[in-house]
């Protein structure tokens, strides 16, 4: 019994790493033809000299989420350790300034950890925090400079509050925090 149990979570875990680490190389778009680089090929669509841009959520169940993304691909696992420092910041900077001009003070960042990403392309989930999500998971930060990597492959999520950013850390599925 105890056996069976460990052979299902081992072939749950091969499952996922084979989804996450993503074997995708921009240089061979044969490569990226599969459902989890969807992404991936929105990326080499933008313009080489940019590195970074938004994208409507095109499930049609997520009809107000919008989407920040590296023109690089810093695929599969960890991708927020393959940026630089300056580049993080930079992202989180243009994903803020997004999300308030979307829903003011009522925005709403999400970023899935590597367990439950169903796309290889790093991508940033902008929205509106829904109520009632508040959890006592989070440090405060002073800004976009400031948001850690987590160091586990769990994802984070970010809204405001009062003049500080709360980053809520230690989940993988976290997008479900933004109204969709
Ligand atoms: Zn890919
Ligand atoms: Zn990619
Ligand atoms: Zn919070």
């Amino acid at each position: 019994m105890r056996l069976t149990v460990l052979l299902l979570v081992l072939s749950a875990c091969s499952a996922y790493a084979d989804m996450s680490a993503c074997a995708c190389d921009p240089a061979r778009p044969e490569t990226m033809t599969v459902r989890p680089c969807s992404l991936c090929r929105e990326a080499e669509k933008q313009p080489p000299d940019i590195d970074f841009f938004f994208l409507k959520d095109n499930n049609p169940r997520k009809p107000n989420r919008w989407l920040l993304l590296p023109r690089a691909h810093h695929d599969g696992v960890g991708g927020l350790a393959q940026m630089s420092r300056a580049q993080r910041t930079k992202m989180w900077r243009l994903a803020i300034e997004r999300a308030r001009q979307l829903w003011g003070d009522g925005w709403g960042l999400a970023y899935n950890g590597d367990k439950v990403r169903t796309q290889c392309h790093f991508h940033v989930h902008i929205g509106k925090l829904l109520a009632g999500v508040e959890t006592d998971r989070f440090i405060v930060v002073s800004g976009p400079e400031h948001i850690p990597v987590p160091k586990d492959g769990t994802g984070l999520w970010i809204h405001p509050a009062g003049d500080k950013l709360h980053v809520h850390l230690g989940e993988q599925t976290t997008e479900t925090v933004l109204f969709r």
